[in-house]
């Protein structure tokens, strides 16, 4: 255990693009630098050791080992049917845990939001701003906001938008009411963009 590197298969040594068939088809070429990374963890000192749900049944596990072959990983790489005691463990849709299970649970979100492996995500997905309510959730729950009244954090984070939704429209009705002008948006600018 004390110097051992658990490896996750599909999705990570395994490009995994290709739909889920059964235990023994592995369809896709390693993940670019694959063979590489483990030969280095090698030379390091670490045993490398690869664990996958394919290794449930001795076909499974045979695939694996023909796989790695196959493709010219290292022969010191193991193949584990059981989850090893590791050093670490490389996995794609795994979460590390710091001690805190208000932020791990932000992390993990709802089964709609759950984060999905490097390989399964749609080019909009890392690059989509989280918009205010779902900021202003995350907040509340890291500082356990929704215990003072039981209620979740997103009706909460509503709530509090639609305050200040509610706070702009009544400023803008007296606005009216006095006869007094909009306030236009105050816009600085720092410098003009040059040509
Ligand atoms: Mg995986």
């Amino acid at each position: 255990m004390g110097r051992t590197i658990c490896l996750d298969l599909d999705g990570v040594l395994h490009q995994y693009t290709s739909p889920w068939t059964d235990e023994e088809t592995i369809s896709d070429p390693p993940t670019p630098g694959a063979q590489t990374f483990c030969a280095n963890l090698i030379a390091r000192g670490f045993d490398v050791v690869v664990n996958s749900s394919r290794c449930r049944t001795p076909e499974g596990t045979a695939a694996v080992r023909c796989w790695l072959d196959r493709f010219g990983f290292p022969s010191e790489v193991a193949v584990a049917g059981r989850k090893p005691s590791a050093l670490v463990y490389v996995d794609d849709r795994g979460l590390r845990f710091e001690g805190d299970f208000a932020s791990t649970l932000e992390m993990i979100g709802t089964p709609d939001t759950a984060p999905l492996p490097w390989n399964k995500k749609t080019p909009e997905e890392p690059k989509s701003r989280p918009t205010f309510e779902n900021e202003l959730s995350r907040l509340i729950n890291h500082h356990s906001m929704e215990s003072g009244s039981d209620t979740p954090d997103f009706i909460l984070a509503n709530y509090l938008k639609g305050c200040l939704d509610t706070f702009n429209a009544a400023t803008r009705e007296r606005e009216k009411w006095y006869g007094r002008p909009a306030q236009a948006e105050e816009r600085v600018v720092l410098s003009e963009p040059t040509p």
